[in-house]
């Protein structure tokens, strides 16, 4: 039997401060096995060569190419300061991996870094406060230098960030790369086009990325994790180079985004790219795969993959038990080279952009599996399969072994309450100190009690869905909550010191106007009674898997008559016979929220966010233009401190 070297790529882009877990959970899974495997990020790594002087001269050459009428402030700003940005980029880098915390000093002076436009926000910080405080004083005060710094400095890398989309690539962005070419796209031409374009400077460094990774590796077979659709066009532009130069080396396709859109895939122009596309938790497919490329099996008896030569094959084996799933690894990722960021300034948020997490997930699926706008078809929610506490424990401990750092983050879909608590129970009794956070469900079973033993074992902050804050919709989508609820579960943690983010959402089937700007008074006094410290509004899309767009009689709307799609599947239009206007709505909703995060405007009338032009700041009270085309809140103003006040009685 042949050995196989197998090399997992994280195409880009993700997200800076940590990897993306997908190649971390099957090298550990294929190391488990006794496959030779191995990792790389290349999200990670295409930053870090943009972000390089060298990257920067790249840039600018081509900045310098642009017509006049083509330059933005962005691009303006940089020609004219790049000495200053080459001069301070590599420190800057440095700084944000944690290996120089003294520059913090000069970088918070703001006479060192230049400052484009992104730094036009700064003045809008405020706090509530109009007392002329210097902005960036209000938030981080006289001692929170590190902060500071890593904030200015986020700033700056944004600003280059603009740079290289306005000036290098139209599509690129540090967190997803030409997304609108594979979102929800039926047909793969928009793609195919595209990916016979001239190479751009991001494309020709992802080019160069692959071949030393080839080289370095001499992989038999590539396994591309495509998560989301903006590391799609990525994935395939890696094949391409792949096929172009190692055309003997087998390319497979993976990843959520291949779970959830390519299922129905009829276009074999993708096989000019890659070999296999797999659906599902990938441990089963791969290991069938492995044992195609060494003989040991058939075509015909490949797991869930659709093939060039045989269209889709599903042999129909059982998935690999979460518990046979072996230990996540970060072996060959660059761990020290990650970024850690502050872009908002929210507690909560920053979770997401700042520190090395390890991730890990509690179970597989959805212990709920009900809401009617989730995936609960699909096997990434609804094969729910728990591992014993033990066995978690073991990973955690190996992790920190492994990376050196404590931080989880646990990317449950839901995590489920009971596992959560002898998790909690088993933390505390072999005394090991982590720090943890995790996607929940606001459910009653997270009382005091729970919260302060989560807290105990390391809990720092939790994220669940509200989703629409109305009792009528939450009813509909089968949640299992109510506000009512979801105020004394939110509290509770927040009491035990945890900071809770809750996922709202927008544009339900047959949800009002009159529906909308309650739901947004319940979060404002969500956040006034200190319940909640951040929050994200969705709005909602209908995917062909959900039971919204398996039902839609169900939920009172009309799905519109699907495009014949032969590429990528799953969000459909569908026609609400309430005809509100979500969009205009969302605005105002997604207003609000920003700046209750920031602690402003919290006693505001919620009509007022809903106008053309919203307030700045807490001071300005009163009705004013436009509030008249929305209707008052019917949600009594003490609502959730009442139903607060009843839980502890
Ligand atoms: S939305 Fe969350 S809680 Fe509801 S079924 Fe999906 S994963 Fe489970």
């Amino acid at each position: 039997m042949r050995d196989l070297t197998i090399l997992s790529v994280i195409p880009p882009t993700t997200q800076l401060n940590t990897p993306y877990p997908s190649t971390a959970y099957l090298t550990g899974f294929l190391r488990s096995r006794g496959v030779r495997a191995t990792q790389a990020d290349f999200s990670i790594g295409l930053a870090l060569r943009l972000l390089s002087p060298e990257g920067l001269d790249s840039i600018r050459h081509r900045v310098d190419a642009l017509p006049g009428a083509s330059h933005t402030a962005s691009t303006r700003y940089f020609s004219a300061h790049f000495e200053a940005y080459r001069g301070t980029l590599a420190p800057v880098i440095r700084f944000l991996q944690g290996r120089d915390p003294t520059l913090a000093h000069r970088i918070g002076s703001r006479r060192f870094l230049p400052e484009g436009p992104r730094f036009a926000a700064v003045d809008q910080y405020t706090g509530g406060a109009d007392d002329g405080t210097d902005p960036l004083d209000w938030a981080f005060g006289a001692l929170g230098h590190q902060d500071l710094a890593k904030h200015i400095a986020t700033l700056y890398l944004n600003d280059l960030a603009d740079v290289i989309r306005d000036g290098v690539d139209g599509r690129f962005e540090f967190v997803r790369y030409a997304e609108s070419l594979a979102a929800s796209q039926p047909s793969f031409d928009p793609l195919y086009r595209a990916l016979h374009a001239p190479l751009t400077l991001v494309d020709e460094m992802l080019k160069a990325m692959t071949l030393e990774a080839l080289s370095t590796h001499r992989p038999d077979l590539v396994l591309l994790t495509a998560p989301f659709p903006g590391n799609v066009y990525g994935a395939f532009r890696i094949a391409q180079a792949i096929k172009a130069t190692h055309p003997s080396t087998t390319v497979v396709l993976g990843g959520g985004y291949c779970n959830t859109e390519l299922r129905e895939l009829r276009e074999p122009r993708v096989f000019e790219f890659v070999d296999y596309i797999t659906l599902d938790a990938g441990e089963r497919p791969v290991m069938a795969l492995i044992e195609l490329l060494q003989g040991q099996r058939s075509v015909q008896q490949l797991v869930r993959t659709h093939t060039r030569s045989h269209g889709y094959i599903d042999a129909k084996e059982p998935d690999v038990a979460f518990s046979a799933c072996g230990t996540p690894t970060y072996d060959g990722l660059p761990m020290p080279d990650y970024l850690s960021l502050l872009d908002m300034l929210n507690p909560m948020h920053r979770l997401w952009s700042d520190g090395r997490w390890n991730k890990l997930t509690v179970a597989h699926g959805c212990y709920w599996k009900q809401c009617s706008f989730c995936d609960v078809s699909l096997d990434y929610i609804s094969r729910y399969d728990l591992a014993s506490t033990d066995t978690l424990i073991e990973r955690i401990e190996s992790l920190v072994a492994e990376t050196g750092q404590t931080g989880f983050h646990f990317v449950d879909e839901a995590a489920p309450p009971k596992a959560l608590k002898a998790l909690a129970a088993g933390l505390i009794e072999r005394n090991l100190p982590i720090s943890w956070w995790g996607n929940i469900r606001f459910e009653k079973s997270f009382d005091t009690e729970l919260c302060q033993l989560l807290a105990d074992s390391g809990c720092i902050a939790v994220t669940g869905g509200l989703e629409v804050a109305s009792d009528r919709l939450l009813k509909l989508m089968k949640k299992g909550v109510s506000v009512e609820q979801v105020a004394r579960v939110t509290r509770a943690f927040s009491d035990a010191g945890i900071l809770v983010h809750a996922y709202l959402m927008y544009g339900f089937p047959t949800q009002t106007v009159q529906e909308t700007v309650d739901s947004l008074e319940y979060v404002r006094q969500l956040f006034l009674n200190g319940c909640i410290q951040s929050g994200f509004f969705h709005r909602f899309t209908c995917t062909v898997h959900s039971p919204v767009g398996l039902h839609p009689e169900e939920f009172g709307v009309m799905l519109e008559r699907p495009t014949r799609a032969t590429f990528a599947n799953n969000d459909i239009n569908f026609i609400d016979p309430t005809g509100v206007d979500h969009d205009l709505l969302g605005v105002g909703l997604k207003k609000a929220l920003f700046n209750y995060m920031h602690g402003m405007g919290l006693d505001l009338d919620v009509r007022e966010w809903f106008e053309s032009s919203p307030p700045r700041g807490a001071h300005r009270r009163g009705r004013s233009r436009g509030t008249d085309s929305v209707p008052a809140s019917r949600v009594p103003p003490d609502f959730i401190e009442r139903a607060l006040s009843r839980a502890t009685r």
